[in-house]
């Protein structure tokens, strides 16, 4: 039924004002059954057009690890452009006689990996001084990190901050298939107060600023640091306007400004996830944010509230286990995190999370040089989540679907189904049984695209357009 048809229909059947009110709480809902929106979470409407394979592509003879079941099953996946129609039983060829079929015979098939937290675009620690800021040296740094991401099999990051609008123009361009990379759900800027989160004095971000201007660049902008509720609520829309995916705020904030910041997100169909700690946690928690990255300290309470109100945990292990290795075993210092912790700590904090019930993404917070490590960071940060008691399978899920969920697009993406965007990995290995398998990706299928080949980026010749009017010079003397 039309909305419009909906809405006679209440008034009609003399329905009261909040049923209505319900009805259009999320401006998404309100379409028309057939309507085609764009694959990201903002979903605005755009016309049907051909995307992905010419064709049919058949993944013959796999395991097939869908992450909707916790076991892998013999069958063959059929892509046709860039959906999967259907998962056939071992038995069956019931595809059409023009297909194009890989033998995947021994191998995994499965849905590619998310990754919740990445900052695709931030500068490695050989890039000048000058360049810090400059939005190109950051979306060609990001496009060469990107491929590296997708060659592991990864299909979609969460970009969680860089500067201005460039993570969200690399999403625009990677969205048309105009270069190799995953999907990139972006988030622009971060949002904090003054001084807070990824602005506080003596951080990496706030040195990398000094050190711009000093060199007489232009200031980075990684970060939008707002003050009072209606300058949080006008840094959300000045995020929307950038094309951002999602908001990603930090602390420190006040009640009011966080509640503010998360009302407009979700007023414009935009989901909220928040980079706190401690009290900060618990008033974001209540003001209704969607997800808390890494496994910084708060209370029971809080833990508590999160399992109640579906609020997502991306614990982000091993970029920490990183950072305390690196600092001798205890993270202190920025003047905007006054608390401490250690790796142990850490791990409790996320074996409390998971004992809660909480809602748990996978995300690795990879950034700058990070890249070049993957799979591996990629494998580490599933492993904790082994240890604290997930089987690989069930590590694989959260990879996946579940990822896929907190981010609102798991009628998208996520799992293998008949209807999802054709995002597929092939895996020489089990990786559903042993993690390390998956660093063997072979194969990696894009928006029904083959992306990689043999373990290789793969791209097609470009075919060439026609000359606009074809005037041989013969005729000429
Ligand atoms: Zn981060």
């Amino acid at each position: 039924m039309t909305n419009f048809g909906r809405l006679l229909a209440c008034l009609l059947a003399g329905l009261s004002v909040p049923a209505l009110a319900q009805d259009f709480h999320d401006r998404r809902t309100v379409q028309t059954p057939d309507q085609v929106t764009a694959d990201n979470p903002q979903r605005v409407p755009v016309l049907p057009k051909k995307q992905g394979f010419d064709g049919t592509l058949v993944l013959r003879g796999g395991r097939i690890f869908d992450a909707v079941k916790d076991a892998a099953y013999a069958g063959s996946l059929v892509i046709r452009q860039n959906k999967v129609v259907a998962v056939l039983p071992a038995a069956s060829t019931d595809w059409p006689a023009d297909a194009t079929v890989m033998d995947v015979t021994g191998k995994t098939i499965m849905p590619g990996l998310i990754d919740m937290h990445v900052h695709a675009t931030y500068p490695i620690p050989e890039t000048p001084a000058d360049q810090i800021g400059s939005e190109g040296n950051a979306t060609l740094r990001a496009l060469r990190n990107l491929r590296l991401y997708l060659e592991n099999g990864v299909t979609s990051i969460r970009d969680l901050g860089g500067p201005r609008d460039a993570g969200t123009i690399i999403s625009e361009w990677l969205e048309k298939d105009m270069a190799p990379g995953p999907r990139v759900f972006a988030a622009g800027h971060i949002i904090t107060g003054t001084g807070g989160h990824s602005a506080n004095r003596g951080s990496t971000y706030h040195a990398m600023i000094l050190e711009t201007q000093r060199a007489g660049g232009e200031q980075p902008v990684y970060t939008r640091e707002a003050n009072g509720a209606d300058d949080w609520r006008k840094a959300v829309r000045e995020t929307f306007k950038m094309g951002a995916s999602h908001i990603k705020i930090a602390s420190h904030f006040a009640p009011d400004e966080v509640k503010a910041a998360v009302e407009e997100a979700h007023s414009l169909g935009l989901k909220v996830t928040c980079n706190c700690e401690t009290i900060y946690t618990q008033m974001a928690v209540e003001a209704g944010v969607d997800s808390i990255e890494h496994p910084l300290p708060r209370t029971e309470e809080t833990i508590k509230l999160m399992a109640k109100k579906g609020v997502a945990a991306i614990p982000t292990m091993q970029l920490y286990q990183q950072v305390l290795d690196m600092r001798g075993g205890l993270y202190t210092g920025p003047t905007s995190r006054r608390f401490s912790m250690n790796a142990q700590g850490n791990f409790d904090m996320l074996k409390k999370l998971i004992a809660a019930g909480v809602i748990i993404g996978v995300g690795t917070d990879t950034g700058s040089e990070g890249f070049e490590r993957a799979p591996n960071i990629y494998i580490a940060e599933l492993k904790f989540l082994q240890k604290a008691g997930y089987t690989p399978a069930k590590a694989l899920i959260a990879a996946t679907r579940t990822n896929a969920q907190i981010m609102d697009m798991d009628d998208k993406l996520g799992t293998l189904e008949a209807g999802k965007l054709a995002d597929v990995i092939v895996v020489d290995g089990n990786p559903d049984q042993n993690l390390d398998d998956l660093a063997k990706v072979e194969t990696v299928i894009r928006n029904g695209n083959i992306v990689i080949k043999d373990g290789r980026l793969f791209v097609p010749r470009h075919v060439p357009k026609p000359l606009l009017k074809p005037s041989p010079p013969d005729a000429l003397k």
